[in-house]
């Protein structure tokens, strides 16, 4: 069985189709992929509607989230899996996230042209297409003006990395966890130690957050090193969390591809059996 479970599409900032990321995920030779789109589920309906005979499909997304501590916070990335997307109160959070994205994307593009660079609010939504927009999204704009060559180069400081950039309303982690689990999902730490992005957490955090109600973490990433894979693999047995392993697949936007990272049959079937929100679809 191969088992990819973290993989977005244009429903966010991929640059497949969710009935193209399907497509692709029969070509990787896998049996289950899933698709989790930055703080949305509209992508779920197209790939079920497409899926191929022979693949499960694990209906996901990434959470937008953030760690308060003190004056100090620090963003993170939540992958939840099989939640009701109808559930209230989570559905609501994830609405709000993507209102503060589209806010967000306004006052970025007016930060460039504060500069003279030629960007419009429009531009940038016609590359979001309709799906959560992001900074991948004001990536492809610099592109367009040959400022830079790759969307990689576009999250340099001088871009998309700090001079750029402006925060988003993120939702506190704890209480991210907490809607998850209320809506039958299931709550996994995506690339906790993925430094290469940003600030990370101390393993503190993941104490208390597996005390709150954490079911995983996410070891196997391009993002680890394998000494960090080794680590996060240990303090997800210490703490009784189950493991996956995941391409975190973007399409063009990255040059990972599909399946270049899984997950073991066995944390999978925790997954499953932990879920009380939807069942995989196959
Ligand atoms: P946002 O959620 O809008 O802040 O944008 C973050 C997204 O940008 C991530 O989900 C990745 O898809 C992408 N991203 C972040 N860092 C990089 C990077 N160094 N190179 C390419 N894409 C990146
Ligand atoms: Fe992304
Ligand atoms: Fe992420
Ligand atoms: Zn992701």
């Amino acid at each position: 069985m191969r088992i990819d479970l973290h993989a977005h599409s244009t429903a966010s900032d991929g640059t497949l189709r969710p009935a193209q990321v399907v497509e692709a995920a029969v070509e990787a030779g896998l049996d289950v992929v899933a698709l989790t789109d930055h703080d949305t589920t509209s992508g779920w309906a197209e790939a079920q509607a497409a899926l191929p005979a022979g693949l499960t499909l694990i209906r996901g997304a990434e959470l937008s989230c953030r760690w308060y501590n003190g004056s100090d916070s620090i963003g993170l990335h939540l992958l939840a899996y099989l939640f009701d997307p109808s559930d209230a109160a989570l559905a609501a959070e994830l609405e709000r996230v993507r209102e503060s994205r589209e806010r967000r994307a306004e006052r970025m593009v007016e930060l460039l042209r504060a500069d003279g660079i030629d960007a419009s609010i429009e531009e940038v939504r016609g590359y979001a297409a309709g799906g959560t927009i992001g900074r991948p999204h004001l990536a492809a704009l610099l592109i367009r003006r040959g400022l830079v060559g790759t969307v990689s180069e576009a999250f340099a400081p001088e871009w998309l990395g700090a001079r750029y950039r402006v925060r988003k309303e993120d939702i506190d982690v704890f209480r991210a966890v907490a809607l998850v689990r209320a809506a039958g999902g299931v709550p996994v730490f995506a690339h906790p130690r993925a430094s290469v992005r940003g600030r990370i957490v101390p393993d503190s955090l993941i104490v208390e957050l597996a005390g709150a109600g954490l079911l995983g973490l996410e070891v196997e990433h391009e993002d680890h090193s394998p000494a960090e894979r080794v680590h996060v693999r240990e303090l997800a047995g210490e703490l009784g969390l189950l493991v996956t392993g995941s391409s975190d697949f973007h399409g063009a936007n990255k040059t990972v591809k599909l399946g270049a990272n899984t997950t073991d049959p066995q944390e999978y079937q925790k997954i499953v059996e932990l879920a009380h929100g939807l069942e995989p679809v196959r």
